[in-house]
């Protein structure tokens, strides 16, 4: 039986001098025939394990390489030296698997993120992919506990989905048609009636159509869930396949919307930083240390605990789509000609437009609302009383400090009539939609929703550069390992 175990954690925490325990976990280091470095997951501190000289004979010393995986049996114990506390000072030592020290890909020193890219499969065995998983996880549990406590119902929308109205990307086809012999029609096109689901169908980029419906009987619900988008864009902060939360609430206008989007993720930041403040440290020390290898001017303002306590106890700044593009246009970097892509109102802002309004002007995380209804989805509730040409939708996407946009969301539009005529206007054939519309035929209300992309705050959380550096097997463009 292995369960008599206590976990690393468990052990460093508690007050266990004097207990004899059993410990199994993988090797870190291994000293002088001494000091083995034990790791087994449940925290980033390594527990030492002291083996007296003579415990062991040299066949046994031999195979205990970085990476093997041992059994532990000992009595805690004060420890003399620094750095911690207690100590366990082995009584046996039992090998469960030998580790080949001369292939081990991982040496007991620093490897770049780049390399360990290459070797995801064993990347969770180091201390930086040890706390960024750790994190990923609480913030996953906090999601969870967030909406729970305020009553939400956690909705399981569908992954494979008949609905390619959505438009949020581009989508991966879901199809048991063969390549070869493909079916067709009289015209030449593939015959979707031979397909399994005898249509054509994809993976889901947005479970939030889905989400209302739900909303409309539940009041408030959440999805949480993977999502999929086959967009070509080999960039720092998008995946092929990632995570996200999509809360949709009845009788909640923009304003409600954001009050809520701010608060959660203020939430979830505070339980990360009061349950995995040592995993935080860690990354917070590794940052800095990165961060001195770059020029003065590229430094970031703030370290990373400093960053997520500022984050937790500052109010999000909040500016109208018109207002951000008045700052633009009055900002040194515009004047000097610095931004590549044209400023005006209307503009679909690029990630430099919104970088500099989030850590050059504000310094913190912007909300910006009320875009232009023509660079916006079709289910955008129309705001009233606008300026003639300058139509807007009741839109709001958070920006955060280093990473762009974290949140998409909208006010939606109940009215019927101007549902339609915003998506004949974009070409939405309404027959394949007549289940959307339904919710604004039988008892329609004013609701609003957003989606968080899972990843990217688990970026913001832990301070990765790199989205890929924050899921276990990234799915990107000609990139599908394991
Ligand atoms: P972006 O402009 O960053 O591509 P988007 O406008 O396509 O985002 P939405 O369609 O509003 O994003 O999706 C909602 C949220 O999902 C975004 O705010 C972002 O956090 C996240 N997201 C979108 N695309 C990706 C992706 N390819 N990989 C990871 N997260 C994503
Ligand atoms: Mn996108």
């Amino acid at each position: 039986m292995f369960n008599t175990r206590i976990k690393v954690k468990q052990l460093l925490l508690a007050e266990t001098v004097g207990q004899q325990v059993t410990v199994m976990g993988w090797v870190r280091t291994f000293r002088n025939n001494q000091f083995i470095a034990l790791n087994d997951g449940s925290t980033n501190n390594n527990l030492q394990v002291v083996v007296e000289l003579g415990l062991l004979d040299d066949a046994t010393l031999k195979r205990i390489t970085t990476g093997a995986s041992l059994k532990i049996v000992g009595e805690v114990v004060e420890s003399l030296g620094k750095g911690q506390k207690v100590e366990l000072k082995a009584t046996t030592v039992e090998i469960l698997g030998d580790c080949d020290a001369e292939k081990y890909p991982l040496q007991p020193k620093k490897h770049s993120l780049e390399f360990l890219r290459e070797k995801a499969h064993l990347r969770f065995r180091t201390n930086t992919f040890g706390a960024v998983f750790r994190l990923r996880h609480s913030l996953a549990f906090a999601v969870h506990q967030f909406f729970n406590q305020k009553g939400f119902v956690y909705l399981h929308t569908p992954i494979i989905t008949a609905s390619d109205a959505e438009g949020a990307g581009e989508m991966f086809r879901v199809t048991t048609l063969p390549f070869d012999n493909t079916p067709r029609n009289a015209d030449g096109a593939v015959d979707f009636s031979e397909d399994f689901f005898g249509k054509s169908t994809n993976l889901t980029v947005s479970g939030q159509l889905e989400g209302e419906l739900g909303a409309m009987a539940f009041s408030e619900i959440y999805t949480f869930g993977p999502t999929f988008r086959a967009e070509n864009s080999n960039t720092t902060r998008h995946l092929a396949e990632f995570w996200m939360i999509e809360p949709e609430m009845a009788f909640f206008d923009l304003e409600d919307n954001m009050n809520l989007a701010e608060e959660f993720i203020q939430y979830i930041i505070r339980y990360a930083l009061e349950h995995n403040l040592d995993d935080l440290t860690f990354l917070d020390q590794r940052l800095e240390e990165e961060e001195k290898q770059k020029p003065a001017a590229e430094r970031a303002e703030f370290g990373l605990l400093e960053k997520l306590r500022f984050v937790v106890d500052s109010q999000f700044e909040r500016i109208t789509y018109t207002e951000a593009i008045q700052i633009l246009l009055d900002s040194p970097a515009y004047k000097k000609k610095k931004f590549k892509y044209e400023v005006g109102w209307g503009i679909d802002m690029q990630s430099e437009h919104e970088r500099y309004l989030v850590e050059k002007h504000f310094k913190k995380p912007v909300i910006v609302t009320n875009y232009p209804a023509h660079i916006k989805s079709f289910y955008m509730r129309l705001d009233d009383h606008c300026e003639p040409g300058k139509q807007t939708v009741a839109a709001m996407d958070i920006l955060a400090p280093g990473i762009g946009e974290i949140v998409g969301g909208s006010q939606r539009e109940e009215r019927l009539e101007k549902l339609q005529a915003r998506m004949k206007e974009m070409h939405i054939p309404e027959e394949e939609m007549e289940w959307y519309l339904d919710t604004r035929r039988f008892g329609t209300v004013p609701h609003a929703g957003f989606g968080l992309g899972f990843e990217r705050i688990v970026q913001f959380v832990t301070g990765m550069g790199n989205i890929r550096d924050v899921i276990a097997f990234a799915r990107t463009p000609k990139n599908c390992e394991y």
